[in-house]
């Protein structure tokens, strides 16, 4: 992170109302339950440290994609609800965002934490509106971003807010970005990196960030059969985007001068059709047979895999080897997952799939890290900057 940032442990908070952007887009149930609390009790180190540290938490998320208006589906109260229950100390939620009512209602509850509603409620909140901005700002005197996951978003509750109030990181916004940008700075080696996942085209500037620090990188998933093609091998019916063969290529080319090892993997799950009940067999890599497509990578790559990682010093992971929501397909995920949670190295997840994975097979604990930031994860790994972590004070 460069340069650092303050977090709520630089400032004083005593007595203060902090404004808490928090990354509370939870899945709701049918029944409009909170389905996964991941999310909320993420945030909770930071909302506890500001009680214990006698300050009051506004605390503020978008819920869906309402698309600026009011969708009855996608209040907060639910996650109001849940936040009640797992921080064990009363939540108010307060059906609007702004105005004297909300103002009110904040000078009313002094010993309660607040939930305002759906941000995305209002137009302004991702038309990041300045008016609306100030109008969240007036409610507090600090503001406190713990959101990693919208951090690649500038919007009024992530960007706009900090142009009126003294604005720091909460600390799972610390955790993950010294955690994700330690990874680029200085990790123990030898690091290796697992990329799978669909499209090529979403990780190639990741590959190319990793080409820059990582010793090893593995790949799997739909992105490596453009890989694959690019080194003039046929790949059946698999998933390819011809349009980038040449990127890869290139970026090929560059670990070949960079001293990283890239590896595709050497055999595979091919199927009959895109299919969860799909005919399938094993084949070693270049032996894909024209008609049938690979879906998962194969016995032995996984071999190949678990070797190299059973060697690192720090893993990182993201994206899935395979179609591992189907189970004739999930072996090469699920096996890989599993020798990346029994590893002594360091091991940090990134991505949305790859953490339904992780927590599909029960192995999320045995990770050192994963991450809570789909997008803004990769950003950041991509070294790209993140505009509401940039608006944030300067430590
Ligand atoms: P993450 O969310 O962890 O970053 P991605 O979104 O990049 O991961 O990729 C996940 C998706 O990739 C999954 O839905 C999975 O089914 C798909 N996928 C993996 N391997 C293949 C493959 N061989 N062919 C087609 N799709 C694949
Ligand atoms: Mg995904």
């Amino acid at each position: 992170m460069n340069p650092p940032k303050k977090s709520i442990k630089d400032i004083d908070v005593k007595g203060k109302k902090v404004l808490v952007r928090v990354d509370f887009n939870v899945p709701l149930d049918k029944d409009r339950n909170v389905a996964d609390d991941n999310r909320i009790r993420s945030a909770l180190p930071t909302i506890n440290y500001l009680l214990e540290h006698n300050a009051r938490p506004i605390l503020m998320t978008h819920l869906g994609r309402p698309k600026g208006q009011i969708v009855e589906s996608l209040r907060t109260a639910p996650v109001a609800k849940k936040l009640q229950e797992d921080l064990e100390k009363p939540v108010v939620y307060l059906k609007e965002c702004v105005g004297p009512r909300v103002q009110k209602a904040i000078d009313k509850n002094k010993n309660s934490v607040i939930l305002l509603e759906n941000l995305r409620f209002y137009p302004g909140e991702r038309e990041n509106l300045p008016d609306f901005a100030c109008q969240l700002a007036q409610l507090a005197d600090i503001y406190c971003d713990d959101a990693f996951g919208t951090s690649h978003r500038a919007h009024a509750s992530t960007v706009g807010v900090t142009a009126f109030l003294p604005s720091v990181m909460g600390l799972l916004m610390e955790k993950e970005l010294e955690t994700l940008g330690g990874l680029l700075e200085n990790p123990a080696r030898p690091f290796v990196v697992v990329l799978g996942g669909n499209k090529v085209s979403d990780k190639l500037s990741l590959i190319d960030s990793f080409l820059n620090i990582a010793d090893t990188i593995l790949t799997g998933g739909g992105m490596c059969f453009t890989l694959i093609k690019s080194m003039g091998l046929e790949i059946g019916q698999s998933v390819i985007e011809e349009d980038q063969i040449g990127q890869i290529a290139s970026a090929l080319k560059k670990a070949r001068t960079k001293r990283v090892r890239v590896l595709v993997p050497n055999d595979f799950v091919v199927a009959d059709r895109f299919d969860k009940a799909a005919n399938h067999k094993i084949v070693p890599t270049e032996m894909i047979p024209p008609d049938w497509m690979a879906l998962d990578i194969g016995p032995a790559t996984i071999d190949t895999y678990c070797l190299a990682i059973r060697e690192a010093r720090t893993v990182f992971w993201n994206g899935p080897m395979g179609v591992f929501e189907w189970s004739s397909f999930s072996k090469g995920t699920k096996s890989v997952a599993e020798c990346i949670a029994e590893t002594e190295a360091t091991t940090i997840v990134g991505g949305g799939d790859s953490d339904a994975a992780l927590r599909q097979y029960g192995l999320s604990e045995k990770m050192d890290f994963v991450s809570t930031g789909g997008g803004a994860a990769m950003r950041l790994l991509e070294g790209k900057k993140l505009p509401a972590v940039e608006a944030l004070m300067d430590r």
